[in-house]
């Protein structure tokens, strides 16, 4: 393999960094009396999803929160995950709400997102979040995009004057990404590519910053990259040599200044975002 060049950027250890400080958030609440609960919703057998809820649950115990772990089975009606909703957000002992993507075929995840209590949005997908993410004001963030900052955060990359581009739009983390980066305070400069971009490498090697969160082994190569710019693999795709990115990491390696690894990079920063969206509804909750 060709030696590489590129810093680093662990998730693992900046994960760890934000769960100290979630950690001594539930502490502060316990010494008031007040516990802190997550709920996650697994419908279906994805084994994917699966390992993805465990980790949750080991994380959530890390930092000291109660988790309850709900399992649908894969054909559940729609009148099911609503029901169990409806009691997860009257429930005094769940702060926050964490329904696993992808649900089932079959069954439309927005009217679910929707139906999620805001104030316990542990991913922070609800149209109310979404939308104060839009307007700038406080509220739960989507928790990937806001995992990503707190990564970039850790590692003092300047976004501030940045030329940013994310490739890929999706509700869940190109679109709140761009426009995190976009709020004032963070300052970048962004540009948000898809399938319908002209000449995506001529775009990408602009940018100081490069995201990739669509879901295609090996899409960013070196030729997409840069000199000495940041690059945040978000994808994870599961191939016959195991689980990667976007990012032909090996040889992008040689050419970006920093780079995120797959598996130990996003990945833990999205459940640091997850359990940063529970205390904060935790303390609301406590507050109000
Ligand atoms: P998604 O909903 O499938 O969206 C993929 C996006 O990529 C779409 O906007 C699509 O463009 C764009 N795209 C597809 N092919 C492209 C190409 N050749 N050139 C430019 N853009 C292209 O995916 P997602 O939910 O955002 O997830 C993306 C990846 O991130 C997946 O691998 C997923 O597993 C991973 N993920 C990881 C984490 C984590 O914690 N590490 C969290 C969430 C997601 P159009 O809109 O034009 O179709």
């Amino acid at each position: 393999m060709s030696p590489v060049s590129a810093r680093l950027l662990s998730g693992k250890e900046a994960a760890a960094a934000v769960e100290a400080e979630v950690a001594s958030r539930v502490a502060a609440l316990a010494a008031r009396g007040k516990g802190v609960g997550l709920a996650t919703v697994l419908v279906g057998e994805d084994p994917a999803s699966q390992v993805y809820v465990r980790a949750k649950h080991r994380a959530a115990a890390r930092v000291g929160m109660k988790s309850f772990d709900h399992a649908l089975p894969a054909g559940s009606r729609a009148t099911d995950l609503a029901a169990l909703l409806d009691r997860l957000n009257v429930d005094l002992e769940v702060d926050g709400i964490l329904l696993q993507m992808p649900l089932p075929r079959g069954l439309d995840p927005l009217p679910f997102l929707e139906r999620i209590d805001p104030a316990k949005d542990a991913d922070g997908l609800h149209p109310v979040n979404l939308g104060r993410l839009m307007l700038g004001r406080p509220g739960l963030r989507p928790a990937t995009p806001a995992g990503i900052l707190r990564l970039l955060d850790h590692y003092e990359v300047e976004t501030r004057g940045a030329f940013v581009v994310v490739v890929g739009r999706s509700f869940l983390v190109g679109r709140p990404l761009a426009i995190l980066l976009g709020l004032k305070g963070r300052d970048a400069t962004v540009a948000l590519a898809h399938t319908g971009t002209r000449d995506l490498p001529d775009l990408t090697r602009l940018a100081d910053v490069l995201v990739a969160a669509v879901g295609r082994p090996g899409l960013i190569g070196p030729q997409h990259v840069r000199p000495g710019a940041t690059v945040v693999d978000v994808g994870v795709n599961r191939t016959e040599s195991g689980l990667v990115g976007d990012v032909d990491f090996a040889a992008v390696a040689e050419v970006a200044g920093a780079i995120t690894p797959v598996p130990g990079g996003v990945g833990p920063m999205t459940i640091a975002g997850l359990l940063e969206n529970t205390v904060t509804a935790a303390e609301q909750h406590s507050a109000g």
